[in-house]
């Protein structure tokens, strides 16, 4: 029988914000020593703004264009702040065909009888991409600043690339700090690059990272504490969470995030607030001590 102070309990928690889907987890979050965060969307605000352009040959336009219609059928934050900045500068839209998209990597399409394709180094690497030094120059450049670059290809070749920056959310360093308070040590794990991981840990005062982590890394590394006899939260909002989300011992989905990590987690956040995780932490110790 579930005790009435824990459906109290989740009562409370409800009222901030906090939606608890089983009892079980409310248990767990009261034994929780280790918060796994990901990165784009739940540090972040997962709104990425392009920052910039840089262009081969043509115009940033026509790189604009090419990177608009890979990333048409996308839901990735990176596609749609391409497809908005497309519509800021009066591009019609225009989709790419047989659009494949490689998870942590981007997309490629066709368009015009022609390859197309959007993602990263990785993906350039994959696919044997041919990149000029300037093109890989200005990616250097931008990601040693903590911005998130992606290359666009066009048969085969890069003919530009796209910059953007995103937002730390809020209270971040609040939260990370009130969770270190209640012993919770805070992990930063993300498919991005380093440089931009680490300038997001660092505004939010995490010191251990993990960065250009594919969705089995994430699971991999929530398996790997717990391996180690640690009790892990992880709190995320892609697809690409929903795996470590499913495997922690509470797996925290952001309210706004993909249908997939709302499944896959324990608890949910109605609204993107962080500080509600130490919150949770707080509010379901309390109530064990009075359960037990
Ligand atoms: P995070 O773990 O930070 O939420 P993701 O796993 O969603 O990030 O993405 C990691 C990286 O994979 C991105 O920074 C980008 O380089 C690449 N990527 C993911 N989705 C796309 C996409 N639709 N188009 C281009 N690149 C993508
Ligand atoms: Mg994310």
């Amino acid at each position: 029988a579930t005790p009435i102070s824990l459906v109290v309990a989740s009562g409370t928690l409800a009222g901030r914000g906090i939606v608890v889907k089983e009892a079980g987890a409310l248990e767990r979050m009261a034994g929780l020593d280790t918060l796994v965060l990901d990165k784009t969307g739940t540090l972040t605000e997962g709104k990425p703004r392009v920052t910039g352009i840089y262009a081969e040959h043509g115009s940033k336009t026509g790189v604009l264009r090419i990177a608009a219609a890979a990333e048409a059928g996308s839901d990735h934050p990176l596609a749609k702040a391409i497809r908005e900045e497309a519509v800021r500068l009066g591009l019609a839209a225009q989709a790419g065909e047989q659009a494949v998209y490689t998870p942590g990597k981007g997309m490629v399409a066709s368009f015009g009888g022609k390859k197309i394709g959007v993602g990263n180094r990785k993906l350039a690497a994959d696919k044997e991409w041919r990149m000029s030094r300037m093109a890989e120059a200005y990616a250097l450049e931008r990601e040693a600043a903590g911005e998130t670059v992606l290359l666009v290809m066009e048969g085969g070749v890069v003919a530009g690339a796209v910059a953007f920056a995103d937002t730390v959310r809020p209270h971040a360093g609040e939260a990370v700090g009130r969770l270190r308070k209640l012993g919770v040590k805070v992990l930063l794990a993300t498919g991005d690059h380093a440089a931009a991981a680490g300038a997001a840990a660092k505004e939010a005062g995490v010191s251990e990272t993990y960065a250009s982590m594919l969705p089995e890394g994430k699971l991999e590394l929530v398996r790997t504490l717990q391996r180690e006899g640690r009790r892990v939260g992880m709190a995320g909002d892609g697809w690409n969470d929903a795996p470590a989300l499913a495997a922690a011992d509470v797996g925290i989905a952001m309210g706004d995030g993909t249908d997939a990590a709302l499944t896959a987690g324990h608890m949910t956040l109605l609204q993107p607030r962080l500080k509600a995780i130490p919150e949770a932490v707080r509010i379901s110790r309390r109530t064990l001590r009075n359960v037990r």
